[in-house]
């Protein structure tokens, strides 16, 4: 292939590429979403999978921070006059200018770049006002945290805070042997469908650092955490008491809501 004639990849920009048309229009199909839908995709690297989506949806926006991949890019564009490229570090836009892009509501389809993986993530899911949908390709270890049953060793913080804004599901399990380079993990795509207000939460940025806090000491009680970042222990038990909380239960014995109810109910000091 002429492109990879001249390519040379870049291991700190995560960039393993996957040229299987097929297989990224399964992908994409087996999301399911509406021709309607524009999407922001980050990393476009040779471009296949951006032109599977400029062909499947409305408008498409795509980020590349490799600056040697814009003459290849750009004639892909000719093809498209739905598809536009902004040749950027994605984490150095502000999120609300992303958002000004697209008309409404958009949604994230991406083979993300590993090393930043969650702070993309977590960027559209706590910044955006118009994120509807992030469905990425990301390592299956991250996958599996992010999508992990409660009590388990995998459930964390990510698991906690997708589920508090959103629900994870898994889409598909891909082997490390369809990227080039292969890498030396192998990967999943999932969908986080976005639901902003599926809990009603006083102050997100506050829950967001609440959530953190409590996992800082994942071998100790969820108690022993929180009186350790500042709470009063008569209060913290109360707190617990009214919650039907154990004082001996762990910060990953709790679903989303009960951190939810747990923040909301110490925020306003009602106990
Ligand atoms: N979408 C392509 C594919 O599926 O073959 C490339 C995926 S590759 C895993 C990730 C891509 O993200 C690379 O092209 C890399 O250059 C790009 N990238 C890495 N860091 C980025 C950043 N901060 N902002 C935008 N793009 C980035």
């Amino acid at each position: 292939m002429k492109f990879l004639d001249d390519f040379h990849f870049k291991k700190q920009f995560g960039q393993n590429f996957i040229f299987d048309k097929v297989l990224l229009s399964s992908i994409v199909n087996s999301l399911n979403f509406n021709k309607n839908t524009n999407v922001l995709e980050i990393g476009a690297g040779a471009g296949v999978l951006t032109e599977v989506l400029a062909e499947n949806f409305n408008k498409v926006v795509s980020f590349e921070i490799d600056n040697t991949l814009i003459s290849h890019l750009q004639t892909l564009q000719q093809n498209h006059k739905n598809l536009s490229f902004v040749f950027n570090d994605v984490l150095k836009v502000e999120t609300s200018s992303i958002d000004k892009m697209f008309n409404g509501e958009y949604s994230i389809i991406a083979n993300l770049p590993y090393y930043i993986t969650s702070q993309i993530i977590f960027k559209f899911l706590f910044e955006s006002n118009n994120i509807k949908n992030i469905a990425v390709m990301v390592q299956k270890e991250v996958a599996e945290r992010f999508c992990a049953k409660i009590s388990t060793k995998a459930y964390g913080i990510p698991t906690v805070l997708i589920n508090s804004f959103g629900c994870c599901t898994i889409v598909k399990n891909v082997p490390r042997t369809v990227f080039t380079p292969v890498p030396n993990v192998d990967s999943c795509v999932i969908n986080i469908s976005v639901d902003k207000n599926k809990f009603n939460i006083s102050n997100k940025t506050e829950y967001i650092n609440f959530v953190s806090n409590c996992f800082k000491m994942k071998r100790k009680t969820l108690y022993n955490n929180l009186t350790s970042f500042g709470y009063d222990k008569n209060q913290c038990i109360n707190v617990l008491n009214a919650l039907n909380l154990q004082q001996t239960i762990r910060p990953e014995n709790l679903l989303a809501e009960q951190y939810v109810n747990l923040f909301n109910t110490l925020t306003n000091n009602n106990l």
